[in-house]
């Protein structure tokens, strides 16, 4: 066996790993497993918002078959957009771009990414946090828009405990209601059953170690000085997404309204995940409406690194103008 047989057998055997567990948002079936070595490029974003620093930092990415994220797609026409950009066919990636601010004196993390939950190419936050001389301890608190797996998975160490010992965890009430403290029912999810309840379990032992002292908000409050909460339910009962402000400038965090930019703006392609449609394609015609109308730079969790761009308004929707890369 030589070394190309060795290379292509290795391949095919990722492909298989790939294959068997590409569903919704989720690389290896809910799997633990360790970060795969990284390529070396930046996985870190700093900018300004008036007097707020911040900076994205990558948890890295997860996927699965592009259908799960553009539901209401024919067939050959979303096997078409998708060559037309240049992207794969039969498996779509997505960024965990979450998103660190300071201000009022506090470092406040939005969104704490997938860790573990959803495949072996999450939880690089811990990695990117060190490359701008910070650790777990100096981030004082977490706020998610909503408690899907790739959003709180991070929020548990592997010893059970808090992965941010020092951090108040703020999450959607309406969330936790229905995914924390209650059965739900996630027949609306289109993936195996299996799926379903690994999902479902992930969601809750993610949330654990915050159990006793999470600060339950409801969409629409003022979390901290310079960042508010926007109604935004429809993905689940309780998503909510973020504006943050400081003087005249903004930023509009999207969350989950959209996963890809290609087939849930530039194409107005329905999330397979969205428990109501209706409520979240309401949500996101609201929202987009307003960041097109007001020019405000947005940072969309799940699109390509570091997800900053803006929304477009053309004749039949949407399109996604990502930002000039600041040195
Ligand atoms: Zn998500």
């Amino acid at each position: 066996m030589n070394a190309f047989t060795l290379n292509r057998r290795a391949v095919m055997l990722t492909a298989v790993a790939g294959a068997s567990s590409a569903l919704v948002g989720g690389g290896a079936a809910l799997a633990q497993a360790a970060p795969t070595p990284l390529s070396g490029n930046a996985g870190h974003y700093r900018f300004r918002v008036g007097e707020i620093s911040a900076t994205v930092l990558s948890d890295g990415v997860i996927g699965g078959p592009p259908r799960v994220y553009a539901s209401d797609a024919p067939e050959a026409e979303l096997q078409e957009v998708l060559r037309r950009a240049f992207l794969p066919t039969d498996r779509m990636t997505l960024n965990l771009n979450t998103l660190l601010i300071e201000t009022g004196g506090r470092r406040i993390l939005i969104e704490a990414g997938a860790g573990a939950t959803m495949g072996p190419n999450g939880g690089r936050i811990f990695q990117n946090l060190a490359a701008i001389g910070l650790g777990p301890t100096d981030i004082d608190a977490i706020v998610v828009s909503h408690t899907h797996p790739d959003h709180v998975g991070n929020l548990r160490a592997a010893d059970g405990g808090k992965a941010f010992p020092r951090a108040t965890v703020f999450a959607p009430k309406a969330d936790w209601d229905f995914f924390v403290l209650s059965d739900p029912d996630l027949s609306y999810m289109p993936v195996p059953e299996d799926f379903r309840s690994r999902f479902a379990a992930a969601i809750k032992s993610s949330v654990k170690p915050a159990m006793s002292d999470v600060e339950l908000y409801e969409a629409g409050a003022e979390i901290a000085p310079g960042l508010t909460s926007i109604v935004a339910s429809g993905h689940t009962p309780g998503m909510a997404t973020f504006l943050v402000h400081s003087g005249n400038d903004h930023l509009l965090l999207t969350a989950d309204l959209a996963y890809h930019p290609v087939v849930n703006v530039d194409n107005p392609w329905l999330p397979g995940p969205d428990r109501d449609m209706g409520a979240a394609l309401a949500s996101r015609r609201r929202i987009f409406d307003r960041a097109a109308a007001d020019r405000i730079p947005v940072l969309a969790f799940h699109f390509p690194f570091p997800g900053l761009g803006r929304m477009l308004k053309t004749d039949g929707g949407y399109a996604w103008v990502p930002a000039n890369w600041q040195f």
